[in-house]
C-alpha cells in the first residue's frame, strides 16, 4: 500500500499543509477542555453556526447551524438535515481533555526557602516524562462573589514557565534501580513556583512573597485555589517534526486532532440529508464520567431539544434516533514505533502516513470493554471512503494481551447506534509531546466530512 504523500498532486499536497497550519494554531489555542471549547465556538461562529440556548425562537429547519454548550467543557455541534431526527444522525465525537497534571486543592506550600504547589496527575502518564520541562499553567479560578479568573502562564515568549524537578544523574543511583512506575512517584510531582522571600513577612516568608503576586497580579486568594480548575501543561506551541515537516509535535493530539479534523468537517457542512452532529467532550482520559463526560445526559438532552425545534418531542422518537443514528467515535490509535517494534503485531497496526485509521474493537485481554463494530456498518463505511477517495488502514492497540484501551465508542453503541473508532495514529500517545503526520490529518479531515455527506 502506499502513503498518502504518494497519492497527492501538487495542490492537494498544498491544502494538506495549509490545513495542518490551522490545525496547529487550533492546538496553541486549546491547552485544556474549556480552551478548546472556546476555539471551537470562534470557529462554529465564524461558519455561521448559532448558540440554541441564545436564539429567541427555538425552532431550527433543514440547513440550520447550531451548537450546545455544556458547562464550558464540552460542545456539541449539528447542521440540520433535510430528513427527519429520527431517521438518524451521522455523528462524529472526539474528546477534547488530554493527559496533564492537576493542582490539588490545597496546593500552596513552603518547604527549604522554595514554594511549591501540590499536584494530582490526570489521566494515564509515565510520570518520569513529565519532570524538567517548561510547563504553563492554565484554567480558572472561580471567587465567591461568582467572577471567574481566567489563567494562562507560560505561553507568552515573555511569560515565566514553572516545572517539576528531578533527580541530578550524579544523585540518582537508587532512583534508577527502580522500576519505570516508581522512578517519579505520584506525591513527588511537586511544582516549583517560586524563591524570593517576602522580607515582611514573620515565617513562610517566599510563600507569602508568591501569595502577594497572586493577589495584586491576579486577584487569587489562598482560599480561592478551593474552586479552581488549573491543569499544568507543557509550555510553548506545536511544531512541525521532522526534516521534511511531513509530522507536527505538540501536546494534546490525544484526541484534540480528532475533535479539530471533526470539527473541521461539520464547520463544511450545508444542506445534508440526515443531520451532522459533532460531539466534543470531556473526562475521556479518566473513564467518561461526570456531567462533562459522555457518560452525561447532556448529549440526550440536546437530540431532545432539536425534536422540540424540528417537529414534537417524544421518547419514542428520541429511541429511534439514537437507534437509526450512525457514529465515527473519532479518537486516536497507536502509530507503529520502529524503536519499540515487539509490541505491534505488524499487520494489523496503524502506520504514520497511511490515512484514517479503523479500529473494529479496542479493550484488553480478550477484548475485554471493547465495542466491537459491525461488519455491515464497516462495510458501508468502506464504500463511502473508496468513493470519495479517503486513504484508510485498519488496526488494533498493539498485540494481544500487550496492553489495551478504550475509547466514548461503546458509549453511543449503548443507545443501540451503529459505531467504530476512527481516528489519527499518534506516536508517544500520553507523552507532553506526542507526533501525528501530516497526511494522517489530512487524510481524517476528508474522511469525517465523507461520512458526515455520504452515510445513509
Ligand atoms: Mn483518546
Ligand atoms: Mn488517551
Amino acid at each position: 500500500m502506499k502513503t498518502v504523500w504518494e497519492k497527492l498532486n501538487n495542490v492537494e499536497t498544498k491544502a494538506l499543509f495549509d490545513f495542518n497550519e490551522g490545525y496547529k494554531k487550533y492546538l496553541d489555542a486549546g491547552k485544556t477542555e474549556r480552551e478548546c471549547v472556546t476555539a471551537a465556538i470562534q470557529l462554529a461562529k465564524k461558519a455561521g453556526f448559532k448558540d440554541f440556548n441564545a436564539m429567541k425562537s427555538k425552532k431550527c429547519k433543514a440547513g440550520d447551524k447550531v451548537y450546545f454548550v455544556n458547562k464550558e467543557k464540552s460542545i456539541c455541534l449539528y447542521v440540520i438535515g433535510t430528513e427527519p431526527l429520527e431517521n438518524g444522525l451521522n455523528v462524529l465525537g472526539a474528546h477534547i481533555d488530554s493527559p496533564r497534571i492537576d493542582l490539588k486543592q490545597n496546593p500552596i506550600y513552603e518547604s527549604d526557602g522554595l514554594v511549591l504547589f501540590e499536584t494530582h496527575y490526570y489521566g494515564g502518564v509515565k510520570k518520569y516524562q513529565w519532570v524538567a520541562q517548561p510547563m504553563a499553567l492554565h484554567g480558572v479560578v472561580c471567587k465567591k462573589d461568582g467572577t471567574v479568573i481566567t489563567v494562562a502562564i507560560g505561553e507568552k515568549e515573555t511569560d515565566p514557565v514553572v516545572g517539576i524537578s528531578d533527580l541530578l544523574i550524579h544523585l540518582a543511583g537508587d532512583q534508577l534501580s527502580k522500576t519505570g512506575s516508581k522512578v517519579v512517584e505520584g506525591e513527588d510531582l511537586n511544582l516549583l513556583v517560586g524563591s524570593i522571600p517576602d522580607g515582611k513577612a514573620k515565617d513562610d516568608k517566599v510563600k507569602s512573597n508568591i501569595l502577594k503576586l497572586l493577589k495584586d497580579q491576579y486577584n487569587i486568594e489562598e482560599d480561592d485555589f478551593i474552586s479552581a480548575e488549573l491543569e499544568i501543561v507543557p509550555a510553548g506551541k506545536a511544531r512541525d517534526y521532522g526534516l521534511d515537516r511531513s509530522m507536527v509535535m505538540g501536546y494534546g493530539h490525544d484526541d484534540r486532532v480528532c475533535a479539530y479534523t471533526s470539527l473541521m468537517a461539520i464547520l463544511e457542512m450545508k444542506k445534508p440529508k440526515r443531520t451532522s452532529c459533532c460531539i466534543l467532550v470531556d473526562k475521556e482520559e479518566v473513564g467518561s464520567q461526570g456531567n462533562t463526560g459522555m457518560q452525561s445526559r447532556f448529549f440526550e438532552n440536546t437530540i431532545a431539544e432539536l425534536l422540540d425545534a424540528t417537529s414534537t418531542f417524544t421518547d419514542l422518537k428520541l429511541r429511534r434516533t439514537f437507534s437509526n443514528s450512525k457514529m465515527l467515535s473519532s479518537d486516536v490509535s497507536a502509530g507503529f514505533d520502529p524503536n519499540y517494534p515487539s509490541v505491534y503485531e505488524k499487520k494489523n497496526t496503524a502506520y504514520l502516513g497511511m490515512g484514517l485509521c479503523l479500529n473494529k474493537y479496542t479493550g484488553s485481554r480478550g477484548k475485554g470493554g471493547c465495542n466491537d463494530a459491525n461488519p455491515e456498518f464497516i462495510a458501508e463505511i468502506r464504500q463511502v471512503f473508496d468513493t470519495a477517495k479517503v486513504q484508510f488502514q485498519t488496526s488494533e492497540l498493539g498485540k494481544v494481551d500487550q496492553g489495551g484501551g478504550g475509547t466514548i465508542a461503546y458509549i453511543l453503541a449503548n443507545l443501540n447506534m451503529e459505531v467504530i473508532d476512527a481516528g489519527v495514529a499518534v506516536q508517544n500517545m500520553h507523552a507532553p509531546y506526542e507526533v501525528v503526520s501530516k497526511a494522517d490529518v489530512y487524510e481524517a479531515y476528508r474522511g469525517y466530512k465523507a461520512f458526515l455527506e455520504k452515510i445513509k
